[in-house]
């Protein structure tokens, strides 16, 4: 399968917080799904999206990271808050292609964690629902303000329960990843915008290329893509590499391929 997975939220629009924390959370469940989905053989896009300062933004982001690839599933990953217990998947419409993965997901989670299995909800007004273009799902592992849910809480438990839900069986919860390939998707669509490449070195219009580390060093594991590359922002299309660096048509370097660390 090819999947989308992204967390809910950004680090600079933070989601819900009570007695967990939903960007912490949603993040540690999402590593864990991404790393469990690969490990089994499946392509897996990381959406996530943390530079969206307001939710519109962040919402946003998140749709034109999903959309960018054809996929057959999306998955957002969400933690709820606001008074009640237990798990529940959202999907778009009871008509949703979603849908038997939605309900195994909630199922799931619900034995895993032992919390109350709220089933699967359908809602028209979730915005990455509605927008994405495959079919998609949301799941909102459990409630961030509920002290049974604290209590019970384990991301690891909750991110296998996605996967088994999503595959529709059992997977080793230590799988030996498969080796990487670093080469293979080189060449393609890449993500970059160009001021991220620039530092100004003096008045008027003196700039250079940003260095390795002045580009790589606010990256977080997110950022890295499935080939061990980072995603910098808009699309671009690379025709040449030169060593590691990409080359424009508008100038140099579109992305810099990188281990994943
Ligand atoms: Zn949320």
């Amino acid at each position: 399968m090819i999947i989308n997975v992204h967390a809910g939220h950004s680090l600079k629009c933070r989601g819900a917080s009570g007695l967990l924390d939903e960007v912490n959370e949603d993040r540690a469940v999402k590593n864990r799904v991404i790393e469990l989905l690969r490990a089994n053989g499946h392509t897996v896009y990381d959406c996530t999206d943390d530079v969206g300062k307001t939710q519109n933004a962040n919402l946003r982001n998140i749709v034109r990271k999903c959309n960018d690839h054809k996929v057959d599933l999306d998955v957002s990953i969400h933690l709820n808050a606001g008074g009640g217990t237990g798990t529940e998947v959202y999907i778009y419409s009871d008509s949703s292609k979603a849908k038997d993965e939605a309900t195994r997901i909630a199922e799931k989670i619900s034995n895993a964690l032992g919390i109350r299995n709220r089933c699967v909800k359908t809602s028209t007004k979730l915005y990455v629902l509605k927008k994405t273009k495959s079919p998609a799902l949301l799941v909102e592992c459990c409630f961030v303000d509920n002290a049974i849910d604290k209590v019970k809480w384990n991301a690891d438990k909750c991110a296998k329960a996605i996967v088994e839900g999503i595959l529709n069986k059992s997977v080793n919860e230590h799988p030996t990843p498969k080796p990487q390939s670093n080469t293979s998707n080189a060449l393609g669509t890449y993500m970059i915008t160009a001021s991220d490449l620039k530092v100004r070195t003096g008045p008027g219009m003196k700039y250079r290329v940003k260095t390795h580390n002045e580009l790589t060093k606010d990256a977080k594991a997110h950022d890295y893509d499935r080939d061990g590359c980072i995603n910098y922002g808009t699309r671009v299309t690379v025709s040449k590499f030169d060593g590691d660096w990409a080359k424009i048509p508008s100038g140099w370097v579109a992305k810099r391929c990188l281990k994943k660390v």
